[in-house]
């Protein structure tokens, strides 16, 4: 599942091939993603417009017109390809779009639980006023955190870390990773996280994350590797994937337990709380 340093790999891939060029056909393959592709209202706010910025909330791209912003998700298993012409070559192609410049890309989903929509400018999308702070952004702090937190009564971090209207667009992968780089049990209860522990947590998920997004290369041919894997098998993870396999820290084995329907991998030895 793409998840955000993909994302925000796709959008720093994207923003050079796309940023200040004009849209000049627009191809919808199908009617319905995850929602309805509203085709209509998409050709008039983005046709014959230029791109004027592309920007990330979470685990969705925003590519601006000034018209409005096409909102992209990739879902579980979306991306984006740049070709070289409009035709469609690869099976569960659902969207192309032509550039200026003979500049093609094709939005590819076989599962189809992402989505193509349209903001009208000004406006607000109920798919994004949900959202958390985004764990790269400037508005999230230790402070703010323990604030939100201290009003989940029963939440186990984790499963903090990982919903949305948290903190914006953090997996599994990424949830294990820091919990386990801040050596803090993913089911001790998110209210009991001291403001001290945020801070090492969101510093050490910033810190994971950035590596990763590094790892992921700069251009849509590194952002999928040949072999269809992502940017993310590139990193060096500790623990997630990585049960009876010894800790990088402590050499005593990972464990793996399923918390809330996804499987947690974490090292008992190098806990701190
Ligand atoms: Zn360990």
């Amino acid at each position: 599942m793409p998840e955000l340093p993909e994302v925000e790999t796709l959008k720093r891939a994207l923003t050079p091939l796309i940023l200040n060029k004009r849209l000049l056909e627009l191809r919808f393959l199908r009617k319905d993603l995850r929602f309805p592709i509203p085709s209509s209202q998409l050709r008039k706010g983005l046709l014959n417009q230029t791109v004027s910025k592309l920007t990330r909330e979470g685990k969705y791209i925003l590519v601006h017109t000034p018209e409005g912003a096409l909102l992209l998700h990739l879902g579980m298993s979306g991306r984006v390809t740049q070709s070289s012409s409009i035709k469609p070559v690869e099976k569960h192609t659902h969207a192309i779009f032509q550039f200026e410049q003979e500049t093609y890309l094709h939005y590819i989903d076989p599962r189809r639980f992402g989505c193509l929509l349209w903001i009208p400018k000004g406006q607000g999308h109920p798919l994004l006023d949900g959202l958390g702070p985004d764990p790269l952004g400037t508005e999230i702090t230790a402070k703010g955190m323990k604030l939100v937190a201290g009003n989940c009564s029963k939440a186990s971090i984790k499963t903090f870390l990982m919903d949305a209207k948290r903190i914006a667009g953090v997996g599994n992968i990424y949830a294990c990773e820091s919990l386990f780089a801040a050596g803090i049990h993913p089911q001790r209860p998110a209210r009991l996280i001291s403001t001290r522990q945020w801070e090492l947590l969101l510093s050490s998920l910033r810190k994971i994350l950035e590596k990763s997004i590094a790892a992921g290369g700069t251009t849509l041919r590194d952002f999928h590797s040949t072999d269809g894997s992502q940017g993310y098998y590139k990193l060096s993870l500790a623990v997630y994937g990585k049960e009876n396999l010894l800790c990088p820290v402590c050499s005593t084995p990972v464990k793996r337990f399923m918390q809330s329907a996804r499987s947690t991998f974490f090292c008992k030895s190098t806990l701190r709380c």
